[in-house]
């Protein structure tokens, strides 16, 4: 250890060298060593993880020194009618946020006792945008016509990179001299960012070379990968997924201690006469909430949470109650590839059902997408009702602080 740390201190190792000599779980207690070192800051915790960090050095996070915990609980059980979601779900949460998975948990209830929650994957396709310089606007249109004109040669380039990745459209849009390339994969149970990247790249080369553009960036902002954007919104980007669950009267008295007529206001003055003076993207009360404790629970990338968010919830009336509703423009999702391989992630993927590759592939992914979605309406539920009721400061200060 001392040697290492020596090394370290005098620069003759680099910190991210480390596993070139040591093996990862060794490689971050020295470098975990050397930080506390450096900083007089105990890392005991962070350093005390039950993770075999072999891959996870390799794949998921350089410069190793530990984990981070966080806790998870387990709201359901949930039932679910999706065309791959079937039955009834524990859904595990990782969150520090107190209260979440109470409330998630009455929304489980609420659903479960209404009969469970249909749900419906309506689109299929995670993006990658390269962007081209063009010399003039005559020069951009030509771009744009040899695209159009030439789909089977570069979904051919594309595919060559990937035997899951399909190309399954093509949106071209201008600015100008600058020419974005919005290609559409399926990408079957990957989330598909690093697999449509790949792909893009012998595209994006492919198109360079004939048409004479300039590549400027491989992943221009039209993709639209982490951002708030409405090409999102309207074009959906990963998986598109609703859920709705018709909800009694009686089960609305009961469960949510409120009433539809109550129900249907608060999610119209808030969710979307709210969220329209706010000039939001999201037309939703917290679905952000439920997808970051799921997507941190089942090893996937969070950054994601922002498309996510762009959720619309609606309650429509009902012969007897409401049809509330969940729709998912933008969740990008995956049971293999990312973070999904780490053991403790891949354990709550296995409570689902979903982890690894399924058959037919992409059948797992549509399948969490489904359970994910489900989750977001019964989050979406109980907030409403808490709302509604005028309960929501109360169960805050009970559980939440
Ligand atoms: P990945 O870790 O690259 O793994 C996906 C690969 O798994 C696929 O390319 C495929 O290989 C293989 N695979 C095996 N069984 C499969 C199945 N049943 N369905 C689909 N693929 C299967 O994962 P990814 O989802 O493409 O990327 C996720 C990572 O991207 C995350 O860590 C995220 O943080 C990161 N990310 C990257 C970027 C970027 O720009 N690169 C941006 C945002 C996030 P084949 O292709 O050979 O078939």
């Amino acid at each position: 250890m001392e040697d290492y740390l020596e090394r370290l201190k005098r620069g003759s190792l680099k910190l991210y060298a480390l596993e070139e000599e040591l093996p990862a779980d060794e490689a971050a207690r020295v470098r975990r060593a050397y930080i506390e070192r450096e900083t007089g800051i105990a890392l005991s915790a962070v350093g005390a993880y039950t993770i075999p960090v072999d891959r996870v050095a390799k794949k998921n996070c350089e410069n190793l020194i530990g984990a981070i915990q966080i806790p998870v609980g387990i709201a359901g059980p949930i039932a679910i009618h999706g065309e791959y979601a079937e039955g009834s779900f524990f859904l595990p949460l990782a969150t520090t946020e107190g209260a979440l998975v109470a409330s998630v948990n009455r929304g489980c209830s609420a659903i479960t006792q209404a009969g469970g929650a249909e749900v419906r994957i309506f689109r299929d396709g995670m993006t990658r945008a390269p962007l081209f310089a063009a010399t003039g606007v005559v020069h951009a249109r030509a771009v744009v016509d040899y695209v159009h004109s030439h789909q089977d040669e570069i979904a051919a380039a594309a595919e060559s990179t990937t035997s899951h990745g399909k190309l399954t459209g093509i949106t071209c849009s201008v600015a100008g001299t600058s020419v974005f390339v919005r290609l559409e994969f399926d990408t079957k149970d990957a989330m598909g960012m690093n697999m449509v990247t790949i792909a893009s790249e012998k595209a994006a080369q492919l198109i360079a070379s004939e048409t004479g553009a300039h590549l400027i960036a491989l992943s221009s902002n039209v993709c639209t990968d982490k951002k708030p954007a409405a090409i999102n919104m309207v074009m959906g980007r990963g998986r598109t997924a609703a859920a709705g669950v018709l909800l009694t009267d009686e089960l609305i008295r009961h469960v949510l201690k409120t009433d539809a007529a109550t129900l249907a206001e608060v999610n119209l003055r808030k969710n979307l006469v709210g969220s329209a003076r706010a000039g939001s993207l999201g037309y939703n009360a917290h679905a952000a909430n439920i997808i970051a404790a799921l997507f941190i629970a089942c090893g996937q990338d969070p950054a994601h949470v922002v498309e996510g968010s762009l959720a619309v919830t609606t309650v429509d009336p009902a012969p007897g109650g409401v049809y509330v509703s969940v729709t998912l423009p933008s969740l990008p999702a995956g049971t293999v590839g990312g973070g999904t391989g780490i053991a403790t992630q891949q354990e709550c993927l296995r409570l689902l059902g979903v982890a690894g590759g399924g058959d037919p592939p992409g059948s797992h992914a549509r399948k969490f997408a489904e359970i994910i979605a489900s989750a977001v309406l019964a989050g979406e539920l109980s907030l409403l009702g808490a709302l509604s009721a005028q309960h929501l400061a109360r169960a805050h200060k009970a559980l939440g602080r």
